[in-house]
C-alpha cells in the first residue's frame, strides 16, 4: 500500500494556522481513509449525512486548502472531472473504465521509469502519470458493461 500520515497532514494545519473545524477534518478524513480517489460530490455525498450544514462548496474550499497545502493532488481527467488523491508522491493508478474509481497501485519504482525514459529520449522528466484501466471488482459484480461507441 500507498501509505499517507493524516497526523502529518494535522500537523501541517495547524503550522499554518488554518482553523480544523469538524467539517474540515471530515473532509481530509475520508481522503486519507477511502482508497478510491473521489471527486468533490462523492466526498460530499459521504459526509452530508454526518454533517447536514456541508455544501459542495465547503468541500470544495477545504479541498482548495488542502492542495495549496501539498495535502492532496488534484486529478483532472478529459471529461473535467477532478478527482483528489491524498498520496503527494509519485504512484500508479488503476482505473475502472465505468464508474471512474481510481486505486493506487505499486509497482516498478516510478523513478526507475522516469531515468529509463530520459535516457531513451534526452527529455527531461518533469511528470508524469500512469494509469491502468479496466473494470473495478463492484462493477463486475453488478455485471456493468463497458458503454458502447
Ligand atoms: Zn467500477
Ligand atoms: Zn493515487
Amino acid at each position: 500500500m500507498v501509505h499517507c500520515d493524516i497526523e502529518k497532514a494535522m500537523d501541517k494545519l495547524k503550522l499554518k494556522n488554518i482553523r480544523v473545524t469538524p467539517q474540515r477534518f471530515a473532509v481530509l478524513e475520508y481522503l486519507y481513509t477511502y482508497p478510491g480517489h473521489p471527486t468533490v460530490e462523492e466526498i460530499y455525498k459521504a459526509l452530508v449525512d454526518k454533517y447536514p450544514n456541508l455544501s459542495v462548496t465547503t468541500v470544495y474550499n477545504n479541498l482548495r486548502v488542502f492542495k495549496k497545502l501539498g495535502l492532496v493532488k488534484e486529478l483532472t481527467f478529459g471529461d473535467a472531472s477532478r478527482r483528489y488523491d491524498a498520496v503527494t508522491t509519485e504512484h500508479y493508478h488503476v482505473v475502472c473504465s465505468i464508474c471512474g474509481i481510481m486505486h493506487d497501485v505499486e509497482f516498478l519504482e516510478p523513478q526507475q521509469i522516469k531515468e529509463y525514459v530520459e535516457q531513451k529520449t534526452n527529455f527531461t522528466i518533469a511528470q508524469y502519470r500512469l494509469e491502468l484501466q479496466g473494470i473495478c471488482p463492484d462493477c463486475a459484480k453488478e455485471g456493468r458493461q463497458l458503454p458502447t461507441g
